[in-house]
């Protein structure tokens, strides 16, 4: 593979000479110029001014000692307090040699005496200092991925920032490649087979890119990211990747494994590199679970929705502050019996926004989990959920399990334990009383971790409910090794879709098997509790009984359930 290093930076280094000295500076300049590109200061003030300013985009200063004002030795004694000499090297130019070693003390690299009557040589250790410089940097991280060779996320945006200052006026384009399921490879074929897919994905990618001298990284297991100058044919890449993993030469992966692109085209410049591949990928996302289409592009009603979800993060802190958020209840049923009896609640968080109204969690609640906001929104559902439980307890004297939702986030923070005690602690709820719901596609995620934390949740005596199982893709097989206590099947079985009725009878049974009830959701009529009831599931939650309401209406359902004992 080809170091892209060299070709991305195909414009030229700059250096920036400081001399008072016009003559002095014009003949340094002389000589620099016929490989480097040249930025003069004639003072120490001026070149601190444009180190500060350019950052990044230099390459080498060449510091005169002697100058009127802040002179050399101070310059570099800013840069080193202002830690500017890890990345950018100082040659310093004297004509007295005795102040060499002060300068290779305060942090110079090199120094070259005064007259420059050795062109090749100056020429020579710009170069070596440069080299020297820009492989020590390199040599600091590792700049690889070692599975595909290509580079990895911090070097990759930190050279498509270098190629930004070099080619301020270059229209650019920012891609994401995602590999939908890729974890299933791993988990079917083993992990060669996946390193192997991702190589061929990276070297497709590559092949189609280098010669218009763009960039490849891999982001994270199964994303890749493509910076490059604009008239990339994304179409032709999407082609010729897709031909490696979608089943035509490995066959093994065809059913499941698909590629999906966004493209943020002719970025601003005046966003953060990050920030565009973030647009890439919201185009990305429009395109996930649709086989038809693989390949979106970034537009104004991408934009739209960016600005709302960008108001809906920056709102929230408050919102959670003020009390925006409820917490609703919605009623679970035990059918097993001759009548329905009320057995338990889930709790669901809805926004009452001030100026937006009412907005569902499944607007806020993704977006939340991508940056991390939804620990504190989880967490106030969870403290709130066990103390209306309580309160509901105090009032009624009986419990009424509460279930919460557990994002996937939350098992990845190791706060979370401590946050749970305290949510016991403060509302004197016992933990086998809080049923927490973790989405079944948490599993696919990373199992281990997940199984690692949804056993020490249990340890702790919670109960874990698997939610939306089948909608994801862990197989059946998975159940026996999982640790829950309860089965919660996905909508869409029962709402008629994917095998219905079939699957239905099937996870039933293998509930029954595994000793766990099985709870439907998204009941709406009396056919579909006769048939659930036929097949032997146990509880039931879902419009026919009621929508999710507020804590005072689901009063009704309390001291209806108090009539029938
Ligand atoms: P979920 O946990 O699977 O919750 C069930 C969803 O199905 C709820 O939507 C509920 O209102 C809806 N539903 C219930 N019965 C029926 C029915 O008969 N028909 C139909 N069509 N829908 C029904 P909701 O409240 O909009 O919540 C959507 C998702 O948002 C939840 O899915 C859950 O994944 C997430 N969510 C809700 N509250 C929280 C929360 O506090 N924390 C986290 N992390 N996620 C939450
Ligand atoms: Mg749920
Ligand atoms: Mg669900």
């Amino acid at each position: 593979m080809r170091n892209n290093h060299e070709e991305l930076s195909g414009g030229r280094r700059i250096v920036l000479i400081v001399d008072d000295e016009e003559i002095n500076r014009e003949l340094l300049g002389a000589i620099i110029g016929a490989e480097f590109d040249v930025v003069f200061a004639r003072d120490g003030g001026e070149a601190l001014e444009i180190i500060r300013r350019r950052g990044a985009s230099l390459s080498l200063v060449m510091l005169d000692l002697l100058m009127p004002g802040v002179h050399g030795a101070e310059v570099l004694r800013v840069m080193k307090e202002e830690d500017i000499l890890a990345h950018l090297p100082v040659i310093v130019l004297t004509s007295e040699t005795s102040s060499e070693v002060e300068c290779l003390r305060l942090g110079a690299s090199d120094f070259i005496s005064k007259p420059y009557n050795m062109p090749e040589v100056i020429l020579a250790r710009v170069r070596r200092t440069i080299e020297l410089y820009e492989d020590r940097s390199i040599i600091r991280g590792t700049e690889r991925d070692p599975v595909t060779g290509l580079y990895n996320i911090e070097y990759f945006y930190r050279y498509a920032e270098q190629f930004e200052l070099r080619h301020p006026d270059a229209v650019t384009d920012a891609a994401v490649v995602d590999i939908n399921h890729f974890h299933l490879i791993n988990e079917r074929y083993g992990k060669a087979k996946g390193d192997a897919m991702l190589r061929r994905v990276g070297e497709k990618i590559l092949a189609e890119v280098s010669p218009l001298k763009g960039m490849v990284c891999r982001r994270g297991s199964d994303t890749f990211l493509i910076y490059s100058p604009h008239g990339l044919d994304f179409g032709r890449i999407m082609e010729n990747a897709a031909s490696t993993v979608e089943g035509r030469d490995g066959g093994e992966s065809a059913e499941t494994v698909h590629l999906r692109m966004g493209v943020y085209a002719c970025c601003d410049k005046d966003m953060d590199i990050e920030r565009r591949f973030d647009r890439a990928k919201l185009a990305a996302d429009t395109v996930r679970g649709s086989y038809r289409r693989r390949l979106a592009y970034y537009d104004e009603s991408l934009h739209d929705r960016e600005m709302y979800e960008l108001s809906l993060i920056d709102d929230m802190p408050r919102a959670l502050r003020e009390g925006q958020f409820r917490v609703n209840y919605q009623p679970k049923y035990r059918i097993s019996g001759d009548e329905p009896v009320l057995a338990s609640a889930e709790a669901l968080i809805r926004w009452e926004h001030p100026d937006m109204g009412m907005i569902p969690p499944g607007v806020f609640v993704p977006l939340f989990e991508n940056n991390g906001m939804i620990s504190s929104l989880d967490s106030y559902v969870w403290h709130e959920a066990a103390a209306q439980m309580m309160r509901w307890k105090r009032r009624y004297g009986f419990t009424v399990p509460v279930s919460v939702n557990v994002s996937r986030i939350d098992l990845y923070d190791p706060g979370l334990y401590g946050d749970l005690r305290a949510v016991l602690d403060e509302s004197g709820a016992d933990p086998s009383d809080l049923m927490l719901e973790v989405t079944e596609s948490a599993y696919a995620d990373d199992s281990d971790q997940i199984v690692r934390a949804v056993t020490a949740l249990r340890d702790m005596g919670f109960k874990v409910e698997m939610d939306d199982f089948g909608s994801g893709y862990s197989s059946l097989s998975m159940l026996s090794i999982l640790p829950v206590d309860i089965l919660k099947m996905d909508m869409r079985f029962i709402q008629g879709g994917r095998g219905g009725e079939r699957l239905l009878r099937l996870i039933i049974d293998i509930a029954g098997q595994l000793g766990i009830p099985a709870v439907a959701e998204g009941v709406e009529t009396a056919q579909q509790v006769s048939l659930l009831k036929s097949l032997g599931c146990d509880i039931i939650q879902g419009y026919y009984f009621s929508k999710p309401v507020s804590a005072d209406e689901f009063e009704g359902f309390i001291k209806e359930r108090i009539k029938q004992c």
